[in-house]
């Protein structure tokens, strides 16, 4: 099942069309989608036994790229990421691969929808191109064999990142170059984790006005999905809605001789096989 917040609605997304979910099962579910994502299995099963009808034919392909869609959850507790997950991405980074996952954090304000407007703060504001999960439910000291049973589910996502800022200082801190406004897109929507039975085989892309700058497998994450959340989980408590951005593969701006950085005008497409895509277009900096 995909869920997808459109104009601010639980929204489910089929081959044929969409899904009101507050409407369709007559206020039996709520219209916000963070309730609806705390409360997924018994979506699913409504959905599943009660094939509602769908409200409108747009499709899943005329929906990719719609404005109106916003983040699949609107307010997480907690936005976990993590840095050099990748092993070619470690390598253009010139930083070794870690040994243990290295968690950062994006601040919740960073959030906004797929396809929102990326103000460009600075001159060397980079894209990663990034697999989100969204945890399901509230957990502490998941296992790795149990971890993927308290995954709602995966978006696509960018880690937008202000390279000078993110390095600056010693040691560098990398959250505050991470979370300027919407540095956080995630969408298009939702896809629940019964979907998508191996995370670690999705081949996950970016584009910059129309060329391909990353084109990997998530197969190359140095920590699995399944080891950073019971990693994680080992620290901090998961709760219903909280993200985890999972690092992104090589090929981002700052690996390439000259750098790529973002400008005002540039188009970001990024895609992850089975999850669909989010686009955002560089703006100037208000
Ligand atoms: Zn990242």
């Amino acid at each position: 099942m995909r869920l997808a917040n459109l104009d601010g609605r639980a929204t489910i997304v089929t081959d044929v069309g969409l899904t009101d979910v507050a409407r369709a099962s007559n206020g039996a579910f709520s219209a916000s989608v963070d309730k609806c994502v705390a409360q997924l299995d018994l979506l699913r099963k409504w959905f599943d036994s009660a094939r509602p009808h769908t409200t409108d034919d747009t499709t899943p392909d005329e929906l990719i790229g719609d404005p109106r869609l916003g983040p699949v959850v609107t307010a997480p507790q907690q936005i976990f990421a993590i840095g050099l997950n990748y092993r070619k991405h470690a390598a253009e980074m010139g930083l070794v691969i870690p040994e243990q996952p290295m968690v950062f954090t994006k601040f919740v304000s960073a959030l906004c929808g797929p396809n929102d407007q990326l103000p460009i703060p600075g001159p060397t504001t980079d894209f990663e191109a990034e697999m989100v999960v969204v945890i399901g439910r509230t957990v502490r000291d998941v296992s790795v064999a149990d971890a993927l049973s308290v995954v709602a589910g995966y978006c696509v996502g960018e880690d937008y990142s202000e390279r000078t800022l993110q390095m600056k200082g010693s040691p560098a801190q990398f959250s505050i170059g991470k979370s300027f406004k919407n540095f956080a897109p995630i969408g298009p929507w939702l896809t629940t984790s019964d979907e998508i039975p191996n995370p670690n085989d999705l081949r996950i892309s970016s584009e910059v006005n129309g060329t391909r700058f990353q084109d990997s497998s998530t197969s190359d994450m140095v920590f699995t999905i399944a080891e950073l959340v019971s990693y994680v989980s080992s620290v901090c408590e998961l709760r219903t809605g909280d993200l985890m951005f999972t690092g992104s593969p090589h090929g981002v701006g700052q690996g390439h001789k000259p750098p790529v950085f973002l400008k005002p005008g540039d188009e970001i497409v990024t895609s992850i096989e089975g999850l669909g895509s989010i686009r955002n277009r560089a703006i100037s900096h208000p």
